[in-house]
Parts: structure tokens; C-alpha cells; sequence
């Protein structure tokens, strides 16, 4: 309600980075609307970006979203993109092998041009699509291990873990906002296996 807190300092730049095709435009239509629109996204949509509130502890976290419009597809993402993100959500798709291969090529990138302390996230999405899957979540949660980053798998489609990613995205930058000194230090890592829903009733292993 808008009797809760709101502090501007609290509005992030979170983009969203990955291989064309990967979900990143259904991501964020299902975390901003709550549907799934079936069907490749238009370059000319996702121009911009999209304003979402979150709450956070009693607190508002205000979430400036952007989205390509498909410059990934050329691979001329400009550097400028990355520039100011606070948050950036790296996409992959579980049926493709490529987009998850690139992910070492795009987290070069972004250790390049973005913030050193920009908040990343890595999901592997499509998690719907069980018998299309070619990339184990192990293999994800594995990669993320190794840059350090907190990793889940996401269906744009259904939803699931579509809002938790956003959520603890939003609660990592909250804490780094306005921690309080004797206050414990939220771990996004155990938040997320705490918070995850399996993404299929068929299992991945
Ligand atoms: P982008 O290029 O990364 O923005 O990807 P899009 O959002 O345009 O999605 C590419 C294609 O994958 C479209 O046909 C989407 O409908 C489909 N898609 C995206 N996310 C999912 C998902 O989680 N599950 C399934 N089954 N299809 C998806
Ligand atoms: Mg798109």
C-alpha cells in the first residue's frame, strides 16, 4: 500500500542480458503482467525499459527494468547498457546448448563493461520445456558456482521462480542500500534454495 516507505535512492537499473531467443522479453512480460504472450517478441517491442515496485521488508524497491530490443541477436549490446545497472538477470535457455555456452562469453562482457559490484543473477529458463532440456540444472548451478553468482531455473511460461528472481534481486540491493550495522547480512544464496519451487513434477536429475 503507499503508506509503506518509499525511498527514491531505492530505484535500480536491472537489465537483462543473454543470447536472443532465451526468454528475456517473456520474463519480464510475465514478471510485470503475469501472462505468458506465446510467440517471438518483435524487435520493436522491449524498447526501454519497465517500471516495477517491489516490497522488500516493509520497504518499496523500486526496479527500472531493461529489456533489449533485440540487439543481442547482432551481438552489439552497447556498453552503455551495461553502464549504471545495478542488477543485471543473465539468461539462458535449458534447450540450448549455445545460449548456455555463451554464458562465459557474456559474463566476460559484463566483468568488462558493468559495475564491479552490479548484482547478478543467472537463470536458466524454459524450465517447462522437460523434454527439450539438453542443459542439466547441475551444470547451471555448477557454472554459477564458479563465477559466484546465485543461479535458479525459471519458466516464463508457467512463472515459476519468475517473481523470486526479481524478489531477490530487489533484497540484495535493498540491504546494500540501507543495512543497518548490527543487522544480519541477508545471504541471497540461501534465500533463493529456501525460496526455489522444482520446476517440474517430472524431475530434472
Ligand atoms: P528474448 O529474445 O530473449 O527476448 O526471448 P523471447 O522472450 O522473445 O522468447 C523467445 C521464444 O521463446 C518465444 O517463442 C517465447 O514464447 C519462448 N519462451 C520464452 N520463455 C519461455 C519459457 O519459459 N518456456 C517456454 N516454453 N517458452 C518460452
Ligand atoms: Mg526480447
Amino acid at each position: 500500500s503507499s503508506a509503506l516507505p518509499y525511498d527514491e535512492d531505492l530505484t535500480h537499473k536491472t537489465i537483462l542480458v543473454g543470447d536472443s531467443g532465451v526468454g528475456k522479453t517473456s520474463l519480464l512480460v510475465q514478471f510485470d503482467q503475469g501472462k505468458f504472450i506465446p510467440g517471438s517478441f518483435s524487435a520493436t517491442v522491449g524498447i526501454g525499459f519497465t517500471n516495477k515496485v517491489v516490497t522488500v521488508d516493509n520497504l518499496k524497491v523500486k526496479l527500472q527494468i531493461w529489456d533489449t530490443a533485440g540487439q543481442e541477436r547482432f551481438r552489439s549490446v552497447t556498453h552503455a547498457y551495461y553502464r549504471d545497472a545495478q542488477a543485471l538477470l543473465l539468461l539462458y535457455d535449458i534447450t540450448s546448448k549455445s545460449s548456455f555456452d555463451n554464458i562465459r562469453a557474456w559474463l566476460t562482457e559484463i566483468h568488462e563493461y558493468a559495475q564491479k559490484d552490479v548484482v547478478i543473477m543467472l537463470l536458466g529458463n524454459k524450465s517447462d520445456m522437460v523434454h527439450e532440456r539438453v542443459i542439466k540444472q547441475e551444470e547451471g548451478q555448477k557454472l554459477a558456482r564458479e563465477y559466484g553468482v546465485p543461479f535458479m531455473e525459471t519458466s516464463a511460461k508457467t512463472g515459476v521462480n519468475v517473481e523470486l528472481a526479481f524478489l531477490a534481486v530487489a533484497k540484495e540491493l535493498k540491504q546494500r542500500v540501507c543495512q543497518q550495522p548490527n543487522e544480519p547480512k541477508f545471504q541471497i544464496h540461501d534465500y533463493i534454495e529456501s525460496q526455489k519451487q522444482k520446476s517440474t513434477c517430472c524431475g530434472f536429475m
